[in-house]
């Protein structure tokens, strides 16, 4: 299954300066002086990967698979420095061959990195920045906690075009406490005088797993959870940014992403097209095409399993042919593309595929379908509630 040329790489950075209280990701706020036992363990972990992958029974075949793109995330890499970029990078590049490196992604807040950083980030090859702006409206920052300034975010991409980055990606929250029809306006009039190739425009999701979500569940008034924005707001944010952005120029490729033509991020592309990725670092995800797996979490148990040589993998999971199918179908409609029908049919044969049909004609009779020859896609009174259509495509 696996398709040469088309490897993607993430490597994961869990630590954070301050915990934005709507955030749900697994990264914290550490110490700088426990940076450098991670960089070891990460290291260790590339160079180990191929006693790594034996031992899981991992086919070796994943580690001569080029490398397409790559991508720094967490977390604030940026907060670890050019040193630990540079160590990891330089083992990485002795694994594999970077030969055909297409897209190399770092993630950073807004004034975390500096000229330095940035150069030597162009340097080990990066091209594309993805700068979690969330917001231009200060007051709305700091309800957050964000330690940025919309001046800090328009200051980093100026820092970021001096070093020479042309991609440029800016991260935007809709559903954030205090925001207003107004601030949201500004905060997308901010975003695009800045001129970004690319935009993510994600919806504050209230679930536990973050601080202000979890107040709102429970009807608290911590973390400004009394300025939330209702549903409704949420819904005219996003169609007014999806109209907007369209004016501008931007195709919306997936339910959260815009870009500019040619620069939809092809490492998130991997994702929703099932191509290959192998994730490094304390909780990343892997997979190759046929089976998942992923590793610790915590960084500390990460960091203990590869000093004592053993692997930091906490589950491989070989899928099935109808989990297969299931995620083809819940992860591909993500892209406003859509799914070719015919694809599956050829990948996973008649069987698999064809009895999601009844499914199929359902949501396309509902209205929330769209089919056109064997391609299907997300008609656009879905993409607000993809998450119960995707529900649909999941038999467990
Ligand atoms: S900077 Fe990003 S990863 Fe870190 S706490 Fe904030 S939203 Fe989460």
């Amino acid at each position: 299954m696996i398709q040469p040329g088309k490897l993607g790489v993430y490597l994961q950075v869990p630590f954070c300066a301050s915990k934005c209280s709507f955030c749900n990701f697994s990264s914290r706020v550490a110490s700088p002086s426990i940076f450098p036992q991670y960089q070891r363990a990460l290291v260790r972990e590339i160079e180990d990967l191929p006693k790594i992958y034996r031992a899981e029974r991992i086919p070796a075949e994943l580690l001569s698979t080029p490398v397409e793109t790559i991508y720094m995330g967490g977390g604030t890499p940026s907060l670890l420095g050019d040193e630990f970029l540079g160590a990891v990078l330089r083992s990485l590049y002795g694994l594999f061959s970077a030969e055909s490196l297409e897209e190399f992604t770092l993630e950073v807040t807004p004034g975390s990195a500096g000229p330095d950083y940035l150069r030597a980030a162009r340097e080990l090859g990066a091209d594309r920045l993805s700068i979690g702006a969330q917001t231009f409206n200060d007051h709305e920052l700091c309800a957050v906690g964000r330690l940025h300034s919309a001046g800090d975010t328009e200051a980093q991409v100026g820092e970021a075009r001096r070093a020479g980055f042309k991609n440029i990606s800016l991260d935007l929250i809709a559903g954030l406490p205090h925001q207003t029809e107004e601030s949201w306006r500004q905060t997308l009039d901010h975003a695009l005088r800045l001129m970004p190739a690319h935009l993510s425009v994600y919806l504050f999701e209230m679930d536990e797993k973050s601080r202000l979500g979890s107040e709102l569940l429970r009807n608290g008034s911590r973390y400004h959870a009394e300025a939330v924005p209702g549903e409704e707001f949420v819904v005219w944010a996003y169609e007014g940014a999806r109209e907007r952005l369209r004016r501008e120029g931007y195709g919306q490729y997936e339910i959260s992403n815009f870009a500019l033509p040619g620069f939809e991020s092809r490492h998130n592309l991997k994702y929703w097209q099932l191509d290959p990725y192998i994730g490094l670092g304390a909780g990343a995800h892997s997979f190759d095409g046929g089976r998942r797996w992923s590793n610790v979490v915590q960084a500390e148990e990460y960091e203990r399993r590869l000093e004592a040589g053993q692997p930091p993998i906490s589950e491989v999971r070989v899928l099935p042919l109808d989990e297969q199918v299931e995620e083809f179908f819940f992860l591909g409609l993500r892209q406003r593309d859509g799914i070719d029908l015919e694809q599956a049919r050829k990948r996973w044969g008649l069987g698999p595929v064809e009895p999601w049909g009844k499914t199929i004609a359902a949501l396309t009779k509902g209205g929330w379908l769209e089919q056109t020859g064997s391609r299907l896609r997300l008609a656009p009174r879905a993409l607000l509630v993809s998450s119960e259509i995707f529900q649909e495509f999941i038999t467990a």
